[in-house]
């Protein structure tokens, strides 16, 4: 259950921290019932509950979990940043997607504004769906988020990643599928537009700097529906 406030000591851990209250009143577990956990070097774990208090949830390691939920292949997703709410729908789902970490980015035609004073809750706010998703998906790892970025900025972040592949919905030549053929791809890093799309000269900024720009078909996606479909598809094509 909780990834960051597990001790494992030999056959036995504690669970602290707001997982507890999760745990017995939420869950309605008590002693005796099993819980699957994971620690925070992806290990799952079968658990028999031996004792709960206010604080901590007390457990035996009744048996590990031969399983690995997580790809070698890293995903990064650059996300143009959409208006309100509709960045917790696109990282709760890119979360059960798989991918490893979600890069907000303000783009020419982004509507939201960055407010120094409200980022701190936001970011908050995202871990917390990220968090959420990745004990729903039972991920051992939890994606990484930070940003909003700057497009300059993610120009630069991007050069970490084997390639990197933009979406943009001109793009009749090259297909997503071509564009997946290359070989050894460990990372790689997607970049979606916001509601407005890319501008044209941001497209040529990307193509300078050697991103790989795809279409996605002729039907254009909205921004939610373009990250999600784009990240299951590279994750479904290259990911073991
Ligand atoms: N404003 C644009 C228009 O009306 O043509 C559409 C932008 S779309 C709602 C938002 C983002 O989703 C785009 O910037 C692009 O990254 C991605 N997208 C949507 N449909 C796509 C498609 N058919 N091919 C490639 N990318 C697409």
């Amino acid at each position: 259950v909780d990834i960051n406030n597990i001790n494992i000591d030999n056959k036995t851990c504690i669970i602290e921290g707001e997982d507890v209250k999760h745990i017995s009143k939420v869950l309605r577990c008590s002693v005796g019932d099993n819980l699957e956990i994971c620690d925070k070097n992806n290990n799952e774990y079968i658990c028999e509950i031996t004792d709960i208090d206010k604080k901590n949830v007390f457990l035996k390691i009744v048996e590990k979990v031969d399983i690995n939920r997580e790809s070698k292949l890293k995903v990064k997703v650059y996300q143009g940043l959409p208006k309100g709410q509709k960045l917790d729908l696109i990282i709760q789902k890119l979360t059960e997607v798989g991918v490893s970490e979600i890069i907000p980015v303000v783009t020419k035609r982004s509507v939201a504004k960055i407010d120094d004073k409200k980022e701190d809750k936001k970011l908050e706010r995202w871990e917390r769906i990220i968090y959420e998703g990745a004990k729903q998906s039972k991920r051992g790892l939890i994606p990484k988020i930070k940003g909003p970025l700057t497009f300059k900025d993610a120009l630069i972040d991007m050069k970490n990643n084997d390639i990197n592949i933009v979406a943009y919905e001109k793009e009749d030549k090259l297909k997503l599928k071509d564009a997946l053929k290359a070989q050894n791809i460990n990372s790689i890093g997607i970049f979606v537009g916001p509601e407005g799309g890319f501008e044209e000269e941001e497209i040529d900024k990307l193509k300078e700097s050697g991103v790989k720009c795809v279409g996605l078909g002729p039907r254009i996606l909205r921004t939610e529906t373009a990250s999600i479909v784009l990240a299951s598809i590279v994750m479904y094509e290259l990911a073991d």
